[in-house]
């Protein structure tokens, strides 16, 4: 107002950054792989037990030369629709499982070796060297397959058919493991998940969100209860996300989760916030 006339000023100090067009994104994804502009950050995953740290998931961000760091809701569609996200999964992967292999060398997570989660989009699930390229990461790097979760979100799992899991069931065979991401979210019938070869429910935070207020929703309470049960029927184990209060913590360690991600526990952050650091290798 102060400046007058007819322009329009948002208070968003991110509105420079929303205003960027898809256009200009899309065309400076591949360069921006190319010269390295994108990073990771890990956030642990706590084991509810013991309050012990299994594992992290790797989150993506773009370290854009004007406009500051990017998230990934801001990229990942696009490069999912342009396809650039092959190789930006790819170069995830490979980061996720050196850094996993790092941790893992210097002790972190005690006897019990830590984990790397990394996301997987549809498009990534359905090129035909996933199981070689992933294979052949774990094997360079020298990470037991394991130690590697890769996430999968329920909407894409439910919708495949049994050519599409057929790489997923591979990769399971080997021993990686295989997480059902944002589950809640994509109307699975309950017989469904029998077939798909997961290994872990990541219940979506929108539920995990009722019980943020003490005494926290019944109906949420119930819900929540009910996945965990008919989870750990079908032997997956439970991890929550989105754990943001003391409170929601303990509701859902007695209602029987296994572990839980969310900034109660930890903001994702660079991976020495988990005890070290992924040495750059000479000439990268
Ligand atoms: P997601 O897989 O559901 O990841 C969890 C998101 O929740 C992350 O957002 C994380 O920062 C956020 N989060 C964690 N704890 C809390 C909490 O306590 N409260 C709240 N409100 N949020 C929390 P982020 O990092 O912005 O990632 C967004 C989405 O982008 C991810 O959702 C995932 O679907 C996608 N993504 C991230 N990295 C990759 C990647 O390397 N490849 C692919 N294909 N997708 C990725
Ligand atoms: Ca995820
Ligand atoms: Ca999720
Ligand atoms: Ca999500």
């Amino acid at each position: 107002k102060a400046r007058g006339g007819n322009r329009y000023e948002l208070a968003d100090p991110d509105s420079d950054a929303r205003t960027i067009s898809r256009h200009m994104l899309t065309t400076h994804l591949p360069a921006a792989l190319e010269k390295e502009e994108f990073f990771i950050e890990y956030q642990p995953l706590v084991r509810m037990d013991d309050g012990s740290v299994e594992g992290a998931e790797a989150l993506v961000r773009w370290a854009h030369p004007r406009h500051g760091v990017l998230g990934p809701d801001r990229f990942i569609p696009l490069a999912e629709h342009t396809g650039l996200i092959v190789p930006l999964g790819r170069w995830v992967l490979e980061q996720a499982v050196r850094q996993a292999c790092e941790w893992q060398v210097r002790g972190i997570g005690g006897a019990r070796p830590l984990r790397v989660n990394v996301n997987l989009s549809p498009r990534q699930l359905r090129h035909p060297e996933l199981v070689s390229e992933t294979v052949t990461i774990l094997e360079s790097a020298g990470l037991a397959p394991s130690s590697l979760c890769l996430e999968v979100t329920e909407s894409a799992l439910i919708r495949a058919d049994d050519d599409e899991l057929k790489p997923l069931r591979q990769l399971a065979d080997l021993g990686v493991r295989i997480a059902l991401d944002d589950f809640g979210t994509g109307y699975s019938n309950l017989a469904s998940l029998r077939r798909l070869p997961a290994s872990t429910l990541k219940l979506d935070r929108s539920f995990t969100r009722g019980l943020q207020r003490h005494p926290a929703d019944p109906v949420d309470l119930k819900v929540v209860e009910g996945i965990v049960s008919l989870a750990h029927a079908l032997d997956l184990a439970v991890t929550v996300e989105g754990v943001e209060t003391a409170v929601q913590a303990e509701q859902l360690r007695e209602l029987g989760c296994d572990s839980a991600q969310g900034w109660y526990y930890a903001r994702p952050g660079p991976p020495e916030s988990l005890g070290c650091a992924l040495p750059m290798a000479a000439g990268q």
